[in-house]
């Protein structure tokens, strides 16, 4: 029999593990359908949470709208600064640096983006670095923040992630969720349907439901573990399968970026909140030993270390699928792509946000399990080539690690972007694709790539129109930046310490 032929109708959900995933579907489950069903939340002090995940990219706003938070208790809360985008360092070649910005670079034409300008202007002597064109990008370097109305300046957040758990509990707790802690020691199945019936604690206790949403993390207990659902790994394309994470105290103000710097054999990560500074290195262990990667990571960091080293191991790839029978996915249970582009808690988004959209309202039908695997799908393939893109494209050869990434045969799709874009500095962003236009041109040329070509609608402009037209954009972001306060004063002023 298939779910759609039983078409059970839900009144109870059980969310299974409390981490950043199982609070994030807990609150925005809530906030949309909390009145109609009964949701319980069931997690383990004992196991505990990943701990990791503390930077994001715009797109939480929609998060926090959907649960109508205030912006300055959110930051409060979690110890948040802002984010203006990352800082590349050393990924082109040792001792060379960029930036992917969140902001929008220039402004193009129906027929050709800026970067189309910016490459005929550059090419007759007119245009300074492409950076100089984008208010986020200059204003992240300069140390400075605000936010702007009419969203004139695009951010996200860096925030404690324990905390931000916490923050999510007391929202959701507020709105109904009922949290159960224990562990979860058996799960029970349907022979005939294989839809899970309930979930058994070390207590005794049986959570009974109609749809299960697995939160459990890497180790995916209930679609993994009990429905058998396969990983797929994505090992060959991303040579990093280890990280190793630390916290350190405060040494300087935060800057509004987080900082992504490479090594032989890997990549590391500067997150800083306003209470501390999350470090991490992310490598592959085929290159580097765990104690190596721990020596490593000390010796890079700024500050005393307030949480020593701990090695989490890890997968690159998704489950074959993230929605079977009765029970869906969200989070590392799902799937996992390695934090360059601080993707996870967007694809955590996206899954609650799908599930709102997909809700069985009589009951599971295989329709909607279909789409959502499809779209779960696509939305990961899409980051996961992005990803690539910063290991792939390189002119580092200083050591295996780096002569094996350039190497590498990559995803066609992502092979055929990369050449499109050599050859005519042409990028084509499919609906749905989560990092637009700007986002690939800056990262496939601060990787090292000039286009060997550009359109000709530029060549229409004379000298002095083309100059006119870029050094008007390069005076409005000078004009704007140096109406921006430096980014910790502009936190001090928005959300004093408590
Ligand atoms: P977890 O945090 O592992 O939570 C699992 C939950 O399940 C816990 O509550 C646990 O107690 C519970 N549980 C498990 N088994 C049982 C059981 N038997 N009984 C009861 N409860 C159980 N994402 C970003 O967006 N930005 C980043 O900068 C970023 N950096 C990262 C760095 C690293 C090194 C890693 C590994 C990940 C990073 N991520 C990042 C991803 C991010 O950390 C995760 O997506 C996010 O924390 C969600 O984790 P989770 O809730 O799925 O799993």
């Amino acid at each position: 029999m298939t779910p759609s032929d039983q078409r059970k109708p839900i009144r109870r959900i059980v969310i299974a593990g409390g981490g950043t995933a199982g609070w994030m579907v807990a609150s925005g489950l809530a906030k949309s359908l909390g009145k109609q069903y009964e949701i319980r939340l069931v997690e383990s002090e004992e196991i505990g949470t990943v701990g990791v995940g503390e930077a994001t990219i715009p797109t939480l706003h929609f998060m926090h709208e959907i649960l109508d938070l205030d912006e300055k208790e959110f930051m409060q809360a979690t110890q948040a600064t802002f984010k203006l985008g990352i800082s590349f360092e050393n990924w082109r070649n040792v001792n060379e640096n960029y930036f992917h910005s969140f902001g929008r670079t220039g402004k193009g034409h129906w027929t050709a983006g800026f970067q189309h300008f910016w490459l005929e202007g550059r090419k007759r002597g007119l245009a300074s670095d492409y950076g100089d064109y984008c208010l986020e990008l200059r204003a992240a370097l300069d140390n400075r923040f605000a936010r702007l109305p009419d969203n004139g300046i695009n951010y996200a957040y860096h925030f404690d992630a324990t905390l931000y758990g916490q923050y999510l509990r007391r929202f959701s707790e507020a709105l109904g969720v009922q949290r159960i802690e224990g562990k979860i020691a058996k799960v029970h199945t349907d022979a005939a349907s294989g839809d899970i019936t309930g979930l058994q604690l070390g207590s005794g206790e049986l959570l009974e439901g109609e749809l299960f949403i697995d939160c459990t993390g890497m180790r995916s207990l209930l679609l993994g573990e009990t429905l058998g659902v396969k990983y797929e790994s994505w090992a060959h394309w991303l040579p990093c399968d280890s990280a190793v994470a630390a916290q350190t105290t405060l040494t300087r103000d935060a800057v509004p970026y987080t900082r992504s710097i490479a090594h032989p054999w890997g990549w590391q990560w500067q997150i800083p909140l306003q209470h501390r500074v999350g470090n991490g290195l992310v490598f592959s262990s085929k290159h580097l030993g765990d104690e190596e990667a721990k020596a490593a990571l000390l010796a890079n960091v700024q500050g005393e270390v307030i949480r020593p080293p701990r090695v989490i191991k890890f997968t690159p790839g998704q489950r074959e699928l993230v929605w079977k029978n009765n029970c869906i996915a969200i989070g590392l249970s799902s799937g996992f792509l390695e934090p360059l582009e601080s993707t996870s808690i967007h694809l955590i988004q996206k899954g609650m946000t799908r599930l709102i959209e997909l809700f069985p309202s009589d009951g599971i039908c295989q329709s909607d399990i279909d789409e959502y695997n499809q779209q779960a799908r696509d939305a990961i393939e899409n980051i996961r080539d992005f990803v690539i893109l910063h290991y792939h494209v390189t002119n580092r050869t200083d050591s295996q690690f780096w002569r094996d990434c350039r190497e590498m045969a990559v995803p066609e799709h992502l092979r055929h972007r990369i050449q499109q874009f050599r050859d005519t500095a042409r990028v084509v962003i499919g609906a749905g694709e989560l990092f637009a236009e700007n986002s690939w041109i800056q990262v496939m040329m601060g990787q090292g790539i000039l286009p060997a070509a550009h359109h000709p609608i530029t060549r229409q402009m004379e000298d002095r129109k083309l100059a006119e037209f870029l050094g008007e954009i390069r005076k409005d972001v000078a004009r704007n930046l140096m109406r921006l306060p430096k980014h910790q004063a502009y936190i001090n002023d928005f959300c004093p310490a408590q």
